[in-house]
């Protein structure tokens, strides 16, 4: 993990928030090449539920809901974390992730000091609203994006004319107060959610439960993530939350052990049957094809973090390996004295990778630069282009490489001759010559044929 938060540091994906003030304990900035592979990856999920499915609609919820949502969903009195702390070192654990031995005996296991009892701390950061701070006022930041959803079910289905089953997705920021923040942006407590609740006729629901952890597993292989790091686990009956009937997590073998990464949940009628009640508003649906029959759907959730999907895929194509002598000849290609070199490389789908093609003319002079300048323009319009005119080809390539940027372009001295150029691929280190006229065309099929080989 130590790697892969330098490299991030390093190229421009993670800083540590207000890292000028010593850092915002679990915050963190997303830089440059950060931003854009967390859009790619929003982006991709999304497209995924709403173009792929005809019966899945989006939406984007405010942060800021009615209090009482919260006690609807149970988090008031739910969502809570079982809290001790050091009496002598003052660490804070959560009491369900250290040894049991060392609640029994009270121990604290870094400095064996004493521990306190095990108290209950909920996770919820709360404010307050308008200009009195009372217990009127007091007004929670989300800590899913799912309950947006269910207060919004009935306007959908009357503004979009929805028939069961469908389907509500959803990205956007979450908060929990974690009591524990390590292992990078794994568990923070401002984070990013991408989920989809899915409504279905109560009976259907555990045919549907399949299905989509079925198509949620088919994502992450689209994906090219590497299925021997991804596996299921099952929640136990002491592990299942207060709304489910079922629950699958998608776990991934990250550096610090596996750990989920996505949850598949049943959640039953649970949600909308407590908002009714809560609300005092009729949350059942009403079947127009089956003699206006009426029922509370039941619920199936895919619950993906996105800030944690974007730590599995930097995990997932991180890579390092030596340069091979001679892989290739040709003024651009990676030259002899490199061979034996350690290249780190981040092997990330070319539609998730935050720069597509770096442009690089192998020398400034002889109008080499000029007409890298022209294909960059050119390629501009379809791709995420970078340009690097600094520095030996060979050291490019490696940049490139780190920034995990699948395809480089080589402008050289026979460019000028026969109008084309080199394309260089990230993982085989290949090279191709390709007319420029055609090179655009190139790259499009890559990407669509890509298939994850290292
Ligand atoms: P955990 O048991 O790890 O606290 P959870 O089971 O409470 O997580 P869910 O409420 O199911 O998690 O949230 C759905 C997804 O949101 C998780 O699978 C994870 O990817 C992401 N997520 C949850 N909490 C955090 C967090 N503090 N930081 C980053 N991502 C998070």
């Amino acid at each position: 993990m130590d790697k892969i938060t330098s490299l991030a540091k390093r190229r421009g994906f993670v800083f540590q928030s207000s890292e000028i003030y010593g850092g915002q304990n679990g915050a963190w900035d997303y830089g440059p090449l950060g931003v854009e592979l967390k859009n790619r990856i929003a982006a991709a999920w999304w497209k995924e539920m709403t173009q792929l499915n005809d019966d899945i609609a989006g939406l984007d919820a405010a942060i800021l809901m009615h209090p009482r949502t919260w006690e609807a969903s149970g988090h008031v009195e739910n969502f809570t974390d079982p809290l001790v702390d050091c009496k002598k070192c003052k660490s804070r654990f959560r009491a369900d992730q250290i040894p049991q031995e060392n609640i029994k005996e009270k121990k604290c296991p870094e400095c064996s000091g004493e521990l306190t009892d095990t108290r209950k701390f909920n996770l919820m950061f709360k404010t307050n609203i308008g200009p009195a701070e009372d217990s009127a006022s007091i007004i929670y930041l989300r800590p899913e994006t799912a309950q947006g959803i269910y207060v919004n079910y009935k306007n959908i289905i009357q503004s979009n004319r929805m028939k069961i089953p469908f389907g509500i997705a959803q990205i956007g920021k979450a908060f929990r107060n974690e009591i524990v923040t390590k292992n990078f942006i794994f568990r923070t407590c401002e984070f990013e959610q991408m989920e989809m609740q899915f409504f279905v006729k109560p009976g259907t629901d555990e045919q549907w439960f399949d299905e989509w952890r079925r198509r949620r597993w088919a994502y992450y292989e689209k994906m090219g993530v590497k299925t021997d790091n991804l596996r299921w686990h099952r929640h136990g009956p002491d592990e299942l939350a207060h709304y489910a009937k079922d629950a699958y997590d998608i776990e991934y073998l990250f550096p610090m052990g596996w750990r989920e990464l996505e949850g598949v949940h049943n959640r039953s009628d649970y949600d909308l049957g407590r908002h009714a009640q809560y609300s005092g508003k009729d949350m059942q649906y009403i079947d127009q094809d089956n003699n206006n029959d009426r029922y509370t759907p039941f619920i199936i959730e895919t619950s993906a973090g996105l800030t944690r999907t974007l730590l599995m895929i930097l995990c997932d194509a991180y890579d390092e390996e030596t340069v091979a002598s001679g892989a290739n000849s040709g003024s651009s290609s990676e030259t002899q004295s490199e061979a034996g070199e350690l290249r780190t490389v981040l092997r990330f789908h070319p539609r998730l990778a935050p720069i597509t093609v770096a442009v690089l003319p192998l020398m400034k002079k002889d109008g080499l630069a000029e007409m890298a300048q022209d294909i960059r323009r050119e390629l501009k319009e379809d791709f995420a282009v970078d340009f690097d005119q600094a520095g030996a080809i060979g050291r490019r390539y490696r940049r490139q490489d780190e920034a995990g940027t699948p395809f480089c372009v080589t402008i050289d001295y026979q460019s000028k001759e026969d109008k084309t150029v080199t394309l260089r691929f990230r993982d085989s280190m290949e090279q191709e010559r390709v007319p420029i006229a055609k090179l655009a065309t190139k790259l499009q099929q890559e990407i669509k044929a890509y298939r994850r080989k290292l």
